[in-house]
């Protein structure tokens, strides 16, 4: 018999649920990650019990999502989400069920459930309930949906998405049947919530193994979701610089970024405007001058789509913008690039332009990389000395140009803005007296109110 170990709250929970004779079991994610060897993040409960019987045997619970069953029971300082077995009716428009019938089945819950692996239930005193063989599926590391996959994927087309996610999660393959489901159903996607497919990809991203988002390619999904980035798998870079086509040099970048959903969003997005803007000059060279601004445009068409927030829109596009910027690792080079890209998003341009050429040939590797080291070293001394980067930096703010006689409005916001890049080119004259003199000297700047 499998042996699981269980925490002793969840153990706890189901025998308060067993002595008031209802059946309950541990299912879903946390038995797939124990058969894996994995440590479960959060541990399911299943059953019989309604969720009102549920609230009565436990001294504190939660209205987590009743209609669906689930109600969330504390033990100390624990929570645990305890879910009524279920089936699910009456599936509206490729997407969630309308009814949720409650029942004392546990068959009929597992039935319900989308992949074999993710079909088991738990029990200390029985083992695994297991009938659709999840455990042989998670030791093959395949993905195989409960039942007929066609019918599954028609029922909730989201899960299609789920089978890639789990894939990139687990490193593990899709069941051919499963498969050609997907790709029998793939334009059934559309049905999907911009939201939920959102999530999705944002799982896949931040995986153990964010390349294998290439399965959605495969599997034709990504031309419903990412058309922009579909194609860039056909668009190849005949470049000393790369050795990989679009698409595959952007799956590189994506695992050469660290897990921040931000900076995995621009290496999945940076280079999506190569496609349009690819030339190949008489030496047969292929070169994608002015991408960077491409990829934005495209990328804020995308990132609305998919409804993300402003906030993380305008970051993602003002690194996708800078992404191929290049600069000499001297410190008037990178207070300019500072200056121009942004002191609040600079050290995530370093990341990326680290991960975007990790992913580029590796020939040149070294060397590039130790000259955006120095580039690291040099911004590193800069912020150390407090060498001015910003308006706020400056030894003159509005006030001291108010006093002068200036008055508020547009000029005063550009003679800020001048005073700026004159010191970023010589920090020596970040200093008040310097500036206003400056200041005073033209006489134009001060005249035209
Ligand atoms: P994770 O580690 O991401 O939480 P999980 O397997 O727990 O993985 P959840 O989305 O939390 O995934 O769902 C819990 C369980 O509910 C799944 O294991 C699966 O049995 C079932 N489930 C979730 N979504 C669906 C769906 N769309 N169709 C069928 N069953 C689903
Ligand atoms: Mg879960």
């Amino acid at each position: 018999m499998v042996d699981i170990n269980i925490p002793a709250e969840a153990a706890y929970i189901l025998e308060k649920l067993n002595e008031n004779s209802y059946a309950a079991y541990i299912v879903g994610g946390c038995v797939r990650d124990a058969i894996r060897n994995e440590n479960p993040k959060d541990w399911d409960i299943t059953t019989s019990a309604t969720p009102q019987q549920v609230k009565e045997i436990f001294d504190k619970t939660y209205d987590t999502g009743i209609r669906h069953g689930t109600v969330t029971v504390m033990v100390g300082n624990s929570a645990y989400e305890v879910t009524t077995f279920r089936i699910e009716k009456s599936y509206q428009d490729y997407r969630r069920p309308s009814q949720v019938i409650f029942t004392s089945d546990l068959l009929e819950d597992l039935k319900r459930r989308d992949f074999t692996m993710n079909a088991i239930a738990y029990h200390p005193k029985e083992g695994l309930i297991d009938p659709f063989n999840g455990r042989g599926d998670i030791l093959a590391k395949l993905i195989r949906c409960v039942g007929n996959a066609n019918e599954r994927f028609q029922e909730d087309a989201l899960r299609m998405l789920r089978a890639v996610r789990f894939s990139c999660q687990l490193d593990f393959q899709i069941d051919t049947t499963s498969f050609d489901a997907i790709i029998e159903n793939n334009e059934l996607i559309v049905k999907v919530s911009m939201e939920r497919i959102r999530e999705e990809i944002n799982k896949m991203l931040l995986s153990d193994f964010p390349s294998n988002i290439f399965v959605m390619k495969e599997a034709g999904l990504m031309e419903y979701i990412l058309p922009e980035l579909d194609i860039c798998f056909a668009t190849s870079q005949n470049h000393p610089y790369h050795i990989y086509n679009v698409g595959s040099h952007i799956l590189k970048a994506i695992e050469s970024i660290e897990k921040d959903p931000i900076l995995k969003w621009v290496m999945l997005l940076h280079d999506i405007g190569k496609a349009i803007t690819k030339t190949t000059d008489s030496k047969g060279i292929d070169h994608f001058y002015g991408h960077g601004e491409r990829s934005v445009i495209l990328a804020q068409k995308a990132l609305k789509r998919l409804k993300f927030d402003k906030k993380s829109i305008d970051k993602i596009l003002r690194l996708i913008k800078w992404h191929d910027r290049p600069v000499e690792p001297t410190p008037k080079a990178v207070r300019k690039a500072v200056r121009a890209i942004g002191e609040d998003i600079f050290i995530d341009f370093l990341k990326i332009k680290q991960a975007d050429m990790m992913s580029q040939n590796p020939v040149f590797l070294t060397k590039r990389r130790s000259e955006l080291e120095k580039v690291y070293k040099v911004y590193q001394t800069i912020k150390q000395s407090r060498q001015c980067l910003t308006l706020k930096d400056l030894a003159v703010n509005g006030d001291d140009l108010l006093a002068l006689g200036i008055q508020k409005g547009r000029m005063l916001g550009v003679i800020l803005e001048k005073l700026l890049d004159i010191v970023i080119a010589n920090p020596e004259k970040n200093q008040k007296e310097i500036l206003l003199d400056i200041v005073k000297k033209h006489e134009w700047e001060v005249g035209s109110r």
